[in-house]
């Protein structure tokens, strides 16, 4: 049954004024400018290959994909103290020292930066609830340097490339790089292990046979921490992150975080001869 017309409503609206109707017309060229102006602003072209794109979400693939790494040059500082901090903390007294291959930066969007900052900010702000107050935690988080070490299938910034493999996920280095860590679900998941020590990270990480091909990355990360659980007492809820099996050099050797967005990796060795 069709609604007969409602006598009530009958238009007011009827009644326009003159510059109402002035204003009805604005909008549309408006419209039309701000689409155009859009439409030339979505052209973006890549500042480190000159490639274009319509949209800025594929610009951001490309460079997630295709910039993802850079090699380190023998004038980088941060070249040294990578290498300082790997080679001291390789701590293999008896084996000797790896060879480092070559030092690449992870050139990280601003995407994921952005989330390894929210990240800290949420655990500075629960660190501000707690009863007891830690000041690392309010300070920064807790942020620590830490190792990863993984394998790679690829030569992932060898003689200048930049790219990462279309091995995505069998090669472990270039998945992280591209969408982070997994932390796999499970009653055996421990979540992401990190190490205060390139030797501990090298022993924990587990390759099978045929996956090794005498080369390994070894990731440095930016970790955010939070409050440490370091005994088996006490609900885990509490914590951020909690603390393995206690070394003989560090008493934070091991440490499982269990949110991908604690962990930003910063740099990659890639070494061999161990
Ligand atoms: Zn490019
Ligand atoms: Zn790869």
């Amino acid at each position: 049954m069709a609604k007969s017309r409602n006598p009530k409503n009958h238009p007011k609206e009827k009644k326009q004024h003159h510059h109402s109707q002035k204003q009805d017309t604005k909008p549309h060229s408006w419209a039309a400018v701000r689409s155009l102006l859009t439409c030339k602003a979505s052209i973006c072209s890549c500042p480190e290959c000159g490639e274009i794109f319509m949209k800025a979400e594929n610009l951001e693939l490309h460079q997630a994909v295709r910039h993802a790494v850079s090699e380190l040059g023998p004038d980088d500082t941060s070249k040294n103290i990578v290498e300082i901090i790997f080679q001291s903390s390789w701590l293999k007294k008896q084996a000797p020292v790896c060879k480092i291959d070559r030092i690449l930066k992870v050139q990280n969007t601003p995407k994921t930066i952005s989330k390894f900052e929210e990240y800290r900010d949420a655990i500075k702000a629960k660190a501000t609830k707690l009863p007891k107050k830690h000041p690392r935690c309010l300070a920064d988080g807790n942020e620590l340097l830490r190792f990863h070490c993984t394998t790679l299938m690829c030569s992932l910034g060898l003689n200048g490339s930049s790219n990462l493999c279309n091995s995505v996920p069998s090669c472990a280095v270039c998945s992280v790089i591209k969408s982070g860590f997994k932390v796999t679900s499970g009653v055996s998941s421990k979540g992401i292990l990190t190490t205060a020590t390139s030797g501990k990270a090298h022993d924990s990480c587990r390759v099978a046979v045929d996956d090794d091909h005498g080369k390994r990355a070894m990731l440095v990360c930016r970790v955010i921490a939070g409050r440490v659980k370091k005994n088996p007492e006490g609900n885990l809820e509490d914590y951020d992150s909690v603390a393995g099996a206690v070394g003989v050099y560090s008493n934070l050797d091991e440490l499982y975080v269990f949110n991908p967005k604690a962990i930003l990796p910063c740099f990659v060795v890639i070494y061999g001869g161990f």
